[in-house]
C-alpha cells in the first residue's frame, strides 16, 4: 500500500497525457503559450501503462485521465482500453473540454472508460470563445449529448467560478442541475502559474478569485440541500436543488481546503511524479522508467514527500507549471 506520511493512503492516480490543448484557457495557460515538450520527452501509452500497473499493484484502484486536452493526444482510445484491463483499476474517468467528445465518446465507452467530467465555465458562446481564446461552445454541447448517449455516467460539469468573469451565471449554471441528472461542480480559481494578466476585458487575475463562501451566498436563494449518499471520492462537498436530478458541488482548495483526505498522486506527460497539486515537488520517474528501473520506489519517494497541505498550501503559490501542464 502507499500511504503517505501523515497516514493518508493513496488510491487515486490522476495522469496527464499530454501538455497540449486544442483550447487556451485564460487561467490555464498564458498568451503566448508554454513550453510544449517533444515527442521523446513524453511518456508513451506503454510507458504510463507500466506506471499505472505498478501503482495499482499497491492500492491504486482510481485513474483519472486529463491534460491539455487528453482527447487531443492520437490513440486515446487504445490508452483508456488498455487501463480499464489493468487488474485492480476498478475506476476510471476522464477530464475534458468537450471539443472532441462527439467524435470519441462512444469509442471510449466501449474501451471502458466509465465517466467524464467535462469543462464548461460559461453559458454564453461569445464569452465561451473569449476564456477559451476561440473555441466553440456549441461543439461542447455536442460532445455532452455525445458523452450521454453513449452512457459515460454520472456526467460531470467543472465550472471555475471567477468574479468578473462568470459569476453573474452560477446561479444558471447550477439550475442545469435541475434538468440534467448532471454533477455541476463549482472549482475555486486557483493560482497556479496564472498571475500575468488575461487579456482585454477580463479583471485582473488577482481579484478574480471568488471563494466558496461567496458562491454559496449567489447560490442562496436555491435552499440548497446536502446529500447524503457518498457520490464518488472526490473532493467536491454534494448538494441537490429539492427535487433536482442532478447535484451541485465545491471544490475548494483554497478556501475549504480537503488535503487532510487527500488520496492523489499526479503523473506528469513528460513524466514527473507530484505529489500535490499546489506544490512543485517533484519526482522525475522518465528515464529511471526508460533504463528499466522498478518503478514502485519512485512511487513510494512521492508518496512520502506528499505535504501535509493546510496553511502550506494557503502560502505557496506553484510556479514551475501552468495548470496546463499539470492537468488539473
Ligand atoms: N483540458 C481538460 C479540461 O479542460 O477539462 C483537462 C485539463 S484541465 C487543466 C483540468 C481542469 O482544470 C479543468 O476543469 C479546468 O477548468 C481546471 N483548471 C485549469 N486551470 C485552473 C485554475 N487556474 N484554477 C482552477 N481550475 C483550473
Ligand atoms: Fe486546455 Fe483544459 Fe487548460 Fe482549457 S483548462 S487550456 S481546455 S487544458
Amino acid at each position: 500500500m502507499l500511504t503517505d506520511s501523515f497516514g493518508r493512503q493513496i488510491t487515486y492516480l490522476r495522469v496527464s497525457v499530454t501538455d497540449r490543448c486544442n483550447m487556451r484557457c485564460v487561467y490555464c495557460m498564458p498568451p503566448e503559450g508554454i513550453h510544449l515538450h517533444t515527442h521523446d520527452e513524453t511518456l508513451r501509452y506503454e510507458e504510463i501503462l507500466k506506471i499505472v500497473q505498478a501503482a495499482a499493484q499497491h492500492g491504486v484502484t482510481e485513474v483519472r485521465l486529463t491534460g491539455g486536452e487528453p482527447l487531443a493526444r492520437a490513440g486515446i482510445t487504445s490508452l483508456v482500453r488498455m487501463i480499464a484491463e489493468t487488474s485492480g483499476i476498478t475506476d476510471l474517468s476522464l477530464t475534458t473540454n468537450g471539443l472532441l467528445l462527439e467524435k470519441y465518446a462512444s469509442e471510449l465507452a466501449k474501451a471502458g472508460l466509465k465517466r467524464v467530467n467535462i469543462s464548461i465555465d460559461t453559458l454564453n458562446p461569445e464569452k465561451f470563445a473569449r476564456i477559451t481564446r476561440g473555441a466553440s461552445l456549441e461543439r461542447v454541447w455536442g460532445g455532452l449529448n455525445a458523452a450521454e448517449a453513449a452512457g459515460l455516467s454520472p456526467i460531470k460539469l467543472n465550472t471555475v467560478a471567477m468574479k468578473g468573469v462568470n459569476d453573474d451565471e452560477l446561479f444558471n449554471i447550477a439550475c442545469l442541475s435541475q434538468v440534467h441528472p448532471w454533477r455541476v461542480r463549482f472549482i475555486e480559481l486557483m493560482p497556479v502559474n496564472n498571475q500575468v494578466p488575461w487579456g482585454e476585458g477580463f479583471p485582473n487575475p488577482q481579484s478574480a478569485y471568488l471563494p466558496i463562501s461567496k458562491i454559496r451566498k449567489i447560490l442562496a436563494p436555491l435552499d440548497l440541500q446536502p446529500v447524503e449518499e457518498k457520490s464518488g471520492s472526490g473532493p467536491a462537498r454534494e448538494y441537490r436543488i429539492p427535487g433536482a436530478p442532478g447535484t451541485i458541488g465545491f471544490i475548494s482548495p483554497l478556501g475549504e481546503h480537503f488535503c487532510e483526505s487527500c488520496n492523489r498522486l499526479r503523473l506528469t506527460a513528460d513524466g514527473a511524479l507530484r505529489p500535490c497539486l499546489l506544490s512543485d515537488i517533484e519526482i522525475p520517474i522518465l528515464k529511471a522508467l526508460r533504463a528499466g528501473e522498478d518503478i514502485y520506489p519512485y512511487l513510494q519517494k512521492a508518496v512520502s514527500m506528499k505535504p501535509e497541505g493546510h496553511d502550506w498550501v494557503k502560502n505557496h503559490r506553484p510556479m514551475t507549471r501552468c495548470m496546463i501542464q499539470i492537468g488539473g
